[in-house]
């Protein structure tokens, strides 16, 4: 907690950062600066890491969450490791050079077992592996390591400890931000964020937040707009609390304060508004995540609502996000992609 300590004593910055946040004017001068630093340190290419969300089965409860362990909206599902496999090899079909394999937490898989997939994929492609399912013991995060992982993605959510006791009464801000110190132990490269918009949250939260992103050095920061999903004890009012500008502003200042970081235009900005991924490209971004999960189990995995593609085949989406980035002038990346922090 002493870095969060140490973010709060930055009294003057917060107090800057949320003015700026409140300002009304200045954002496309912010988004035209967004996109030269983006440009210059990351340059025009765009990293594709087509996500497989493996299994919704969840344990945990977190307010916000479509898929908590008390919802019973969709049916519960877990992906064999076979078609894991298979699914991801399609990444390489489409020219993808990651693939992240996502679920609820615990992954329904032991974790040798997770460890024998990330081997497979790891030995019959050359895609980069980043793993999402939760928090794991320093441990496992060694042992997902040995066996090829690259990255890990956990977000912090928020730098409001009550706000996150909150939201999830059954952990704690610091066991999430020590989790990704075990990551970064590991040899993983580490990417986290945090959602926009919380209900709760103020515009000192959002300050806050921009700023520990930036202070726990990412490889990856991936922030998205929180979008009320039916279900949940957050249902009910407005689907996204914020003005649509202002979840702009965040990704264009982050992008300010990380030149280097892989930004990707996360799908729920197209889920706030329509092609809300492509003007974080134009604000920042620089990393796009189509959903390569069969579509069978789409509408399962349903975190928030108005989930883009839920309906698509994969090829379509490959086909979509070429023809999303040709229209932007932005070339498909090759390659994995790893980190561009300077060590
Ligand atoms: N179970 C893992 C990974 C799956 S959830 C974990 O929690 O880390 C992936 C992300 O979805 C979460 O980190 C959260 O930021 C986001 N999410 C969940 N519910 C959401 C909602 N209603 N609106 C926007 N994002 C949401
Ligand atoms: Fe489970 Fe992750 Fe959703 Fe929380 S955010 S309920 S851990 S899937």
């Amino acid at each position: 907690m002493n870095l969060l300590k140490e973010l709060n004593e930055k009294k003057e910055w917060l107090r800057k950062l949320a003015t700026l946040l409140a300002r009304p004017a200045g954002a496309t001068e912010l988004y035209r600066l967004a996109d030269a630093v983006r440009r210059k340190h990351t340059g025009d290419e765009v990293h594709v890491r087509g996500i497989i969300e493996f299994s919704n089965h969840c344990s945990k409860n977190c307010l916000y969450c479509g898929i908590r362990r008390a919802s019973r909206a969709q049916k519960r599902y877990c992906m064999s490791a076979d078609e894991i496999v298979t699914t991801a090899t399609r990444a390489t079909e489409f020219g993808y050079g990651t693939v992240v394999l996502q679920s609820g937490e615990p992954a329904p898989y032991e974790i040798n077992e997770l460890c024998a997939i990330v081997s497979r994929i790891k030995s019959e492609t050359d895609l980069a592996v980043t793993l999402s399912c939760g928090v794991y013991s320093p441990g496992e995060y060694k042992n997902l390591a040995r066996a090829g992982c690259d990255r890990y993605l956990l977000r912090f959510e928020t730098s409001n400890p009550d706000l996150y006791k909150k939201l999830h009464p059954e952990s704690s801000l610091k066991n999430r931000l020590q989790a990704l110190q075990h990551i970064r132990e590991a040899g993983l490269q580490v990417g986290s964020g945090f959602m926009i918009g919380l209900p709760g949250a103020t515009l000192e939260d959002l300050a806050r937040d921009l700023l520990l992103a930036s202070r726990l050095n990412l490889d990856m920061i991936g922030c998205g707009p929180f979008l009320r999903s039916p279900e949940t004890p957050l249902a009910g009012g407005n689907r996204a609390l914020l003005h649509e500008e202002l979840y702009f502003k965040i990704m264009a200042l982050l992008r300010l304060l990380n030149p280097f970081a892989h930004i990707p235009a996360t799908t729920a900005f197209d889920s706030l508004t329509g092609q809300g991924r492509d003007l974080v490209l134009q604000r920042g971004g620089n990393v796009f995540m189509p959903n390569l999960t069969p579509t069978r189990y789409r509408k399962q995995y349903q975190l928030y609502p108005d989930k883009p593609c839920v309906d698509e085949e994969a090829d379509r989406c490959a086909g979509c996000v070429k023809a999303r980035l040709k229209s932007l002038g932005r070339p498909l990346a090759s390659g994995p992609g790893h980190s561009l922090i300077p060590s």
